[in-house]
């Protein structure tokens, strides 16, 4: 029963409880400064659902080993849970530097796995270094570090630094915040235009989250979005943005303007977790909106319960809302899911289109999304159209639509209102 509690009986390493326990024990005896790894497959996932979950347990059975392989006598290594590992050892100074040890362990991850049809996967590694005794926090730094060498991409490792500190600490600040800002109307949603052709016909809005913390300043929305999430806030937060589009809806609708579209992001995880289709539903009919107004803006990850999302955007474009794919080129979108999404329109990264006139390989994507939108009919919209040049170069192109700063910058609502006053009137 004692190993049965302290270890995982599928790979046989130290649980997490086991883990924490020996970590304890090497705490109270420890001379040198302590380096843990935080570790995490990558496209496990992926594996997962592709051969299913007897074919990912052989994996994990294989990963536990070659990681065994790569460590030396002393060093604690225990798999926490799902895909990730955690390493521990002591900085006695005849140790292996942690970049080495961490290279090694990412090479080992490397090589393919017979079993998957000599398939790869990838491993990415956090690793923090503390001279003080609480496992907890290090735990904490560490994955910290790895979140970083994971939006760096696959097979990276990454130390916890003074930068990525402070990004935790305003995370922390942030969540013990967002509830009483969110109800005491602390947040706003912007409103970016997105222009026709011709650069001077309104095509619709994007709405874009902001706030501004006291201490922090302006909160990027991803992180936003993602510490909402640990704070189980993600639903109250979808609905303030809602309500926020469902405004704007209301107000272009009494201004007779139905042929605009206000365009809302939803990220994957939202979309896994929450009844996104009910919520808009309901809220559509409740103000007597057109569904053909709303456009769900969402960006594909490996992540992502496919078929989950499947279910919520399938039934939000049976209701008549539209679905965009953003950040187009970017991510992991594919020719597939753009099928099967029934997409009515792509928004091409902005990194493909800012200062397209000098950069011929993002000129070709451009023409090649393009292409496709005729025979997948689907609407194109560049984003981060920043000069003239990047317009005429866009409108040679006869790409459909467009939103950048060279328009406008995303506006709180009633300076967005105003602009689109402005430009009814100068046309
Ligand atoms: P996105 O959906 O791709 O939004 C476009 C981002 O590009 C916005 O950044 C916008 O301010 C910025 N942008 C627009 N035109 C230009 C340009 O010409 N040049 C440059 N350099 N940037 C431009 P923002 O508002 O910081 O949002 C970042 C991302 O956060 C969004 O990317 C979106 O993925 C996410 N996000 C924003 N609001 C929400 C929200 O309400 N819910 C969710 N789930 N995600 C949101
Ligand atoms: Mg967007
Ligand atoms: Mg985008």
């Amino acid at each position: 029963m004692q190993y049965q509690a302290e270890h995982d009986l599928l790979t046989g390493l130290l649980s997490r409880g086991g883990f924490m326990d020996m970590a304890g024990r090497q705490l109270a005896v420890r001379d040198y400064p302590l380096c843990m790894m935080f570790l995490d497959l990558d496209g496990f996932k992926v594996i997962n659902d592709a051969y299913g979950h007897d074919a990912g347990d052989q994996v994990l059975i294989e990963v536990a080993q070659r990681l065994r392989d790569c460590i030396a006598e002393g060093f604690t290594l225990a798999r926490l849970g799902g895909d990730e590992f955690v390493i521990l050892y002591s900085m006695a100074p005849a140790a292996d530097l942690p970049e080495t040890v961490a290279s090694r362990l990412i090479e080992a991850v490397k090589r393919p796995f017979p079993r998957l049809a000599h398939r790869h996967i990838g491993l990415s590694i956090g690793i923090h270094l503390s001279s003080k005794d609480d496992i907890n926090e290090m735990l904490v730094c560490s994955d910290a570090a790895l979140y970083e060498a994971k939006r760096r991409g696959r097979n990276q490792y990454c130390f916890f630094t003074e930068k990525i500190n402070a990004h935790l600490q305003m995370k922390r600040d942030v969540e013990r915040d967002l509830a009483s800002a969110l109800k005491n109307g602390e947040l706003e949603v912007w409103f970016q235009p997105i222009v026709r052709r011709d650069g001077r016909t309104l095509d619709g809005f994007e709405a874009l989250l902001r706030w501004h913390h006291k201490n922090h300043g302006w909160i990027a929305p991803p992180d936003l979005i993602e510490i909402a999430a640990l704070a189980g806030l993600s639903e109250d937060l979808l609905r303030f943005i809602l309500d926020e589009v469902a405004e704007m809806i209301r107000y272009l609708h009494a201004s007779s303007r139905r042929d605009l579209r206000v365009a809302m992001n939803i990220s994957p995880r939202e979309l896994e977790r929450i009844l996104i289709d009910d919520l808009v539903a309901v809220k559509l009919r409740e103000l007597d909106l057109p569904p053909e107004m709303l456009e769900i803006e969402i960006t594909e990850e490996t992540a992502i319960d496919l078929q989950a999302a499947t279910q919520t955007l399938g039934a939000l474009s049976a209701l008549g809302v539209s679905i965009a794919i953003d950040d187009f080129g970017v991510g992991y979108s594919s020719l597939g899911f753009l099928r099967q999404m029934r997409v009515s329109r792509v928004k091409i990264d902005r990194s493909f289109v800012t200062d397209l006139v000098n950069r011929s390989e993002n000129q070709a994507l451009v023409q090649a999304v393009l292409q496709l939108s005729e025979s997948f009919r689907f609407q194109v919209v560049a984003e981060g159209v920043e000069s003239m040049d990047d317009l005429r170069m866009l409108q040679e192109m006869n790409c459909p639509a467009m939103q950048g700063y060279y328009f406008s910058p995303p506006m709180p609502v009633q300076k967005a209102r105003e602009w689109m006053q402005d430009m009814a009137a100068a046309v």
